[in-house]
């Protein structure tokens, strides 16, 4: 029996109207949904089976690189074959419609076909980090009661093998590198497909239908589970087109992790509705791997986060030029604000400039971007897609729009209900869901603030605001400015008690490799910070650190440094990545 887990569904559509407006006005191609004949929608068949019998049947889909540089191509059609053989043996493992299968494994063939051949079987896609430990991932599979997991054997006897048997919907594991130790129900997944059909059938999901289950990154708090539907596809599709311009002809490679929302809604599901050749790297961040693979693959689109466009910038600028990043034409970035910095640093060292956009977990896909045809606003967030409408709401008790025609007031950012992609729930947190919503707008959580262009500009979470002798204070103005310094590498800011201000800023600061910190760099970064920011704003402390804590998604953890700095509990640190101090 599967459980059902859909939440009441607040959404009214009433935007959809002007959504479906927007998505007429670009040319069909790919960036339209083809409905199933019984008038369904599914996600994997959008992805991959509507690719069939057209000219993108044979073209490259995944061009995987493992870690030691051993390259397999998956044509759309080979990729059609192995995800209907996934979806015949999830059926034949006696799963029916709606049953959970999870991913535990990294950027790895089996993934995609997992993914894709779980949302063809019309089941629900679960990823997550490989690296997270035992707890976290037994916690997450409990919540959304993993019905089946695909992992490899090095990560089941680590971290599932003790334990999985006391999860009582938890009924097979699939390992992708076989079952040598011939467990009761762990299954070789490569035996098993080889033995499946792989004709093509895609289940006849609805709209509404429950398609991804995705955790959120954990940075203010206890990670949340997020409920995505078939109808999501619609945004994925357009948002790729409209924000990350991607095209058929295009060589596209997204980093993002899969445990995380951007490595399904853009580093899987988008990329491939649109027809591109993706580019899939196995291994984990190298400056010198990643040019060489943007320039040996002559990736065309990339996107990317601010965490790792950092590192990047730490590696130095004699590294990028001995490359030819000349196929680059369009590079963008989401999960933190970009620092208006790193855009500068990126137009001048790697030819083209770093697009910020902005969603989250809730929204399945961008809601906010720097676009390909507009000018870019360095360190805003960029303007609402089009269909997308975006506002910033009042944070005293009226909870009302902040009028147009009111530029750069501190709000919160909303959304107008009703998007393809909107979040149908947070698992078995009906009110917490409900409390996202006033008079049609979803809360984001996220202040910020609207210019007389219509460009976004994020200020910070609601939770980090910091509030010092009647100025509100957003982290990211701050942190931006101690990046503009040659030594930074990163910056987290946060405010602490005082009894005289309310509170004060403090600011933590890593450094770039072979600097190290003493008094007189403290004494130009505060000098720094209060030129450019007046002294009511810049740090009255600057700490040293060589790491700041960050999600495994690459945001920095700020209620970490808070909590550290306070003496106070850490909280639910589940996704934090390993922090030297
Ligand atoms: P949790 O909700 O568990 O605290 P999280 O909000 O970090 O975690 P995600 O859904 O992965 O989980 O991240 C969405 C958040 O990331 C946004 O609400 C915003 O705070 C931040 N973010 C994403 N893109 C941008 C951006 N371009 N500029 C600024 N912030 C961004
Ligand atoms: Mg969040």
């Amino acid at each position: 029996m599967v459980k059902p887990i859909f939440n009441k569904v607040l959404a009214d559509n009433a935007n959809l109207t002007d959504y479906k407006h927007a998505q007429n006005q670009i040319p069909p191609l790919c960036t339209q949904p083809k409905r199933l004949s019984s008038g369904g929608i599914n996600i994997g068949y959008e992805a991959i089976d509507r690719h069939l019998g057209t000219p993108f049947e044979d073209k490259v889909a995944i061009r995987w690189i493992s870690k030691k540089d051993q390259i397999v191509e998956f044509s759309y059609h080979q990729l059609s074959k192995q995800s209907s053989a996934f979806a015949d043996l999830i059926h034949h493992l006696g799963l029916a419609s709606g049953s959970r299968i999870y991913s535990l494994i990294g950027r790895r063939p089996e993934l995609y076909i997992t993914a894709l051949g779980t949302l063809k079987a019309g089941c629900v896609f679960t990823p997550l980090f490989s690296a997270f430990g035992p707890d976290p991932i037994r916690s997450r599979m409990e919540i959304g009661d993993a019905n089946v997991v695909v992992t490899t054997l090095a990560l089941y006897r680590k971290k599932l093998k003790s334990w999985w048997r006391e999860l009582p919907h938890l009924k097979a594991i699939l390992l992708i590198d076989g079952n040598p130790d011939n467990e009761p129900d762990c299954f070789d997944f490569h035996s098993l497909l080889a033995n499946a059909t792989q004709q093509s059938t895609t289940a006849k999901t609805q709209p509404e239908d429950i398609a991804l289950l995705h955790f959120t990154s954990g940075t203010t708090g206890k990670p949340k589970g997020v409920i995505h539907v078939h109808q999501a596809v619609e945004h994925h599709m357009i948002s790729a087109y409209y924000a990350l311009d991607l095209k058929p002809t295009d060589t596209y490679w997204c980093t993002a992790d899969p445990g995380w929302v951007t490595g399904t809604t853009y580093g899987i599901i988008a990329p491939l509705c649109l027809g591109v050749t993706m580019i899939v790297d196995e291994a984990e961040f190298d400056a010198e791997r990643w040019y060489t693979l943007l320039q040996d693959q002559h990736i065309t689109v990339w996107y990317t986060a601010p965490t790792a466009i950092r590192m990047l910038m730490k590696a130095g600028d004699a590294l990028p030029a001995q490359f030819d990043l000349s196929a680059l034409r369009f590079m963008s970035s989401v999960g933190e604000p970009l620092n208006p910095e790193a855009v500068e640093w990126s137009n001048r060292i790697l030819g083209i400039p770093f697009h910020d956009n902005w969603w989250q977990t809730e929204t399945g896909g961008i809601m906010i971007a720097n676009y390909p045809s507009e000018p870019i606003k360095p360190g805003s967030m960029g303007q609402p897609l089009p269909g997308i409408e975006a506002t910033i709401i009042n944070t005293d008790d009226s909870n009302q729009p902040i009028e147009e025609q009111a530029p750069m007031i501190i709000g919160e950012l909303a959304i107008k209900s009703g998007w393809p992609s909107m979040f149908r729930g947070y698992l078995n947190q009906q009110q917490k869901y409900e409390r996202c919503f006033t008079n049609g707008w979803y809360l984001s959580g996220d202040l910020a603030m609207r210019d007389e262009d219509g460009y976004f500009w994020f200020v910070g979470r609601k939770d980090d605001l910091i509030k010092s002798s009647g100025h509100l204070i957003g982290p990211f103005e701050v942190e931006s400015v101690l990046m503009e310094h040659p030594a930074v590498a990163e910056a987290g800011v946060i405010g602490v008690p005082d009894p005289v201000a309310g509170q004060l800023v403090k600011a933590f600061v890593a450094l770039k490799p072979g600097i190290s910190a003493d008094d007189e760099l403290q004494q130009a970064l505060l000098g720094l910070a209060r030129k450019k920011l007046g002294a009511a704003v810049a740090p009255k402390e600057i700490a040293f650190r060589k790491n700041l804590p960050k999600t495994r998604s690459g945001k920095i953890m700020r209620r970490l440094l808070k909590a550290r700095e306070l003496g106070l509990p850490e909280g639910d640190t589940s996704t934090l990545e390993s922090d030297e101090q």
